[in-house]
């Protein structure tokens, strides 16, 4: 099982290019379990999506990863038909009578979305989806800066990446080096203080991590370490 060849997602890092900032997500953490979806949701983020592989499940897995199963819970409990899961994979062209998409809405009991275009592109799939929702009251949550979070920011919605991955096993190949060099360009783009501008709904984000803040790789901790020795 595979995607195929995503040329919207090429030409999108080409909009990237001339502004670095869209690939720079609001928050990061270490995975979903950081994320106090009780505070964001008071905070006014009043809807969510996530991108699934590598952040809820393994790759091309069809269940939640099993240590995320009580976050998991905590965000249906919270978000209730405020969340849907926004795959490359699950709900494309490349899924087949959306066999994908209909075993994920049984295991991990949320919507689908069925859509045409692939991240990074297709947001007003999304906002479709969400039906009056303001884009900035909605957060996406995923792995990939390039795909997930450049979807989020195309819409003004409020971006989390989740750094650390279930796996790189049984990853597409292509995707472990994209993402591998994608924390890489977010630590320079740190350490040349590259900004993503704040999101209009005023958002304590320490509030909102249930452990303390992670840095935006752990490369820049290394680097970090390497810079000061
Ligand atoms: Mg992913």
């Amino acid at each position: 099982m595979g995607q195929s060849f995503n040329l919207q997602g090429v030409l999108q890092s080409f909009r990237v290019l001339a502004s670095p900032r869209l690939m720079i997500p609001n928050l990061v953490v270490r995975d979903v379990r950081d994320i106090n979806f009780e505070q964001l949701h008071k905070a006014g983020i009043t809807a969510i999506a996530f991108d699934k592989d590598n952040c809820l499940t393994r790759p091309y897995g069809l269940e939640i990863y099993p240590p995320f199963k009580d976050a998991w819970r905590r965000c249906r409990e919270t978000y209730k038909d405020r969340v849907v899961i926004v795959s490359n994979s699950a709900g494309t062209p490349d899924d087949r009578d959306d066999h994908q998409a209909k075993a994920i809405e049984s295991s991990l009991q949320v919507h689908v979305l069925r859509h045409q275009e692939k991240k990074p592109s297709g947001g007003e799939e999304l906002l479709k989806h969400f039906n009056g929702v303001d884009p900035t009251e909605i957060a996406f949550v995923g792995d990939r800066a390039l795909t997930d979070v450049v979807f989020g920011n195309n819409e003004g919605m409020l971006t989390i990446l989740t750094r650390d991955v279930v796996t790189e096993e049984g990853d597409n190949p292509m995707a472990i080096r994209i993402r591998r060099m994608e924390h890489r360009v977010l630590a320079l783009l740190d350490r040349l203080n590259i900004k993503r501008p704040p999101h209009p709904i005023p958002i304590d984000l320490h509030a909102v991590v249930l452990q303390a803040p992670a840095a935006v790789t752990s490369e820049i901790k290394e680097e970090a370490k390497e810079g000061s020795a």
